[in-house]
């Protein structure tokens, strides 16, 4: 069967969920070869093999994690000309897409971003226009390198024992232009990371406050959930940019998803429709987001949301 290459996106020594979706997606395609630029490779071997990686090349080093992506866009090339693989499938997130860009730019190929599913023609389906508009689109030089959008698909385990291969990391000056200075891991909170969570609490316009996410973030953490907010919450300073929710802001795709006073806009449904249950507690009956629940509260958040959240405690 023909090679996959999946480029290892981690964070604190595991492997994030869109690698784990990455390797589900590239075992229908062919062999999946696990790509992991710099950090180790052998803290990662176990998740990958168990997600259906049966080769890792591993490239390590300081010259990887000291400087930007550009060195690793270079390593990624030239394991690409080497092996000639079926397709390389890379994360759609801010590093992952650089790398993308400067490895097709290297190797004059087309690319893809932002695909949510790739057949074994080489045909990605990416989603467009908020979501209003699927679009079938192939490399038409070169072979299909493309960036996948994190919650596209749901990753399943299928185990395998990965060789590991070590990869020469051989960088030009002009991989070292922009050097790495200072690295600062934000203090991890209790609550999941919002793109990988599978609970999701969400608040709109409708939570009227700062201090009125404090209702936001009770529930979420009754249900050991991740916190996000509508752009009109973003941008009326409620909450930070990094939890928004949307077109313009992260994709979930949880169990379970709460919008709290949100009307649910073309562009905030883009980037939570896909989750699996939806509850809404709005007042106006005639919100848009009602389309979408699949359970509706039509009410006053401020009156629902501390009933829902006493019916849990008694639960616990
Ligand atoms: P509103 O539309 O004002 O809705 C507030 C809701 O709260 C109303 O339905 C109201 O009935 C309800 N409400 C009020 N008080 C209460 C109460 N006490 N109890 C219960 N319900 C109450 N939006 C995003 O969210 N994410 C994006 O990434 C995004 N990207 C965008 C990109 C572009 C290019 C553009 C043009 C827009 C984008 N938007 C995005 C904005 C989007 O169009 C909407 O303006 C936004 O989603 C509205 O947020 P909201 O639902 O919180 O506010």
């Amino acid at each position: 069967m023909a090679e996959v290459l999946v480029v290892v996106e981690a964070s604190q020594g595991a492997p994030k969920k869109v690698t784990l979706e990455m390797l589900t997606l590239a075992r229908t395609l062919g062999d999946v070869s696990a790509v992991v630029l710099g950090g180790s490779a052998a803290a990662l071997a176990d998740k990958l093999g168990e997600f259906g990686a049966t080769k890792i090349y591993a490239a390590e080093g300081e010259d990887l994690d000291g400087y930007l992506v550009a060195g690793k866009a270079t390593v990624l090339a030239a394991l690409i000309q080497r092996v000639s693989p079926a397709a390389v499938l890379i994360a759609s997130s801010q590093e992952g897409k650089e790398i993308a860009g400067r490895v097709a730019v290297k190797l004059d190929n087309g690319l893809l971003t932002d695909v949510v599913a790739l057949d074994a023609d080489g045909i990605g389906t990416q989603v467009v226009f908020a979501g209003s508009t699927i679009v079938k689109s192939k490399v038409s030089k070169g072979l299909p390198i493309v960036t996948v959008r994190p919650n596209s698909l749901t990753p399943t385990p299928a185990p395998a024992t990965p060789s590991v291969e070590q990869v020469e990391v051989a960088l030009t000056d002009k991989d070292k232009l922009a050097k790495v200075v200072e690295r600062k891991v934000e203090a991890k909170g209790a609550r999941p990371e919002l793109a990988e969570a599978s609970i999701v609490v969400s608040g709109g316009r409708g939570v009227g406050s700062a201090d009125n996410f404090k209702l936001v973030e009770e529930l979420a953490d009754l249900l050991g959930g991740a916190v996000g907010a509508s752009r009109a919450a973003v941008d009326s300073g409620f909450y930070p940019h990094q939890f928004q929710v949307g077109q313009t802001g992260k994709t979930v795709s949880p169990q379970l998803y709460v919008a709290l006073g949100i009307s649910g806009a073309i562009q905030h449904r883009a980037g939570m429709q896909t989750s699996k249950t939806i509850i809404a507690v709005n007042k106006d009956s005639e919100a848009p987001i009602f389309e979408l629940a699949d359970f509706g509260v039509v009410g006053d958040l401020f009156k629902v949301v501390p009933q829902a959240a006493e019916e849990i405690r008694k639960r616990k």
